[in-house]
């Protein structure tokens, strides 16, 4: 989006408009490496409430495309919002309301989960009380009683994706962009982080990218799958299939 544009009262208007009834937008999100375009014009927009599942082949764009949608990553073009707030111009409005778990987790090895939550909870300027409150929560829902005060490089994939989580939810946030949130885990820690993402969805919008298509039956209410950066899907789960593997084979046909 170059300033001319930025600038036009039209298009400012439909982006206003947009902001005020969207939780998360993408409006012709673009990343090029050097020659390489990594994504290419991905536009969609997520109500409130609504639980999508961000599909796509190794490769396909998806981690580029939450990168730029939670403010990580500058777009080539393109525009982005979460909770009502643009991401770029209005950075910490929209990071309040934003819990967002990146491809690899959490990246300070040297600290433990107790260290990491509280230092977190200090950026965020959440008060003693409230963030007493909100660890209590979250060391309960992402069990990590066992692990609390080691070192979170010396964790499992598993503990580290649930540290991951946890710094994600701590302050309660409208809006969760998730990447592969159950990569890593074990069937009984992949159950347990569902069950978490589930009872999430009762009262937030959430955006996670997975490989599984069961996961996305099981959670979500829409898809949207991308191959090679460019949406070639948005709708209800049942678009793709109502089970596994009509999914399965559809999701090969569209990524083929
Ligand atoms: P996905 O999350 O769907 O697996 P990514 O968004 O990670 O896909 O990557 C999309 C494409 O962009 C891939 O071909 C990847 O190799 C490329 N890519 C990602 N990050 C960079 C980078 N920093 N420099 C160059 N190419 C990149």
């Amino acid at each position: 989006m170059n300033a001319t544009e930025t600038k036009s009262p039209s298009k400012k208007g439909t982006w206003d408009a947009e902001l005020s009834k969207s939780m998360i937008t993408a409006q012709g999100l673009t990343k090029h490496y050097g020659k390489f375009i990594a994504v290419s014009d991905i536009s969609f927009s997520v109500p409130r409430g609504e639980v999508v599942a961000f599909l796509g082949p190794n490769g396909a764009g998806k981690s580029t495309t939450m990168k730029m949608l939670t403010g990580f990553l500058a777009p080539t073009r393109g525009r982005a919002s979460i909770g009502g707030f643009d991401v770029f111009e209005n950075r910490m409005d929209a990071a309040q309301v934003l819990g967002y778990l990146p491809e690899n987790g959490p990246l300070y090895m040297e600290m433990t989960p107790k260290s990491l939550l509280w230092y977190c909870a200090r950026l965020r300027g959440l008060s003693k009380v409230f963030t007493n409150s909100r660890i209590e929560y979250v060391v309960d829902r992402c069990s990590l009683g066992t692990v609390w005060e080691k070192p979170i490089g010396k964790l499992s994939k598993g503990f580290r994706q649930r540290v991951g989580m946890a710094q994600a939810i701590l302050h309660d946030p409208a809006v969760l962009i998730l990447d592969e949130p159950t990569s890593g885990l074990d069937p009984n820690q992949t159950h347990q982080v569902r069950d978490l993402i589930r009872s999430l969805a009762k009262s937030k919008t959430i955006l996670l990218s997975t490989h599984v298509l069961s996961e996305v039956h099981a959670m979500c209410d829409r898809i949207i799958l991308v191959n090679n950066g460019r949406v070639v899907l948005d709708g209800p789960v049942s678009e793709l299939s109502d089970d596994i593997t009509g999914m399965e084979k559809r999701f090969q046909e569209l990524t083929a």
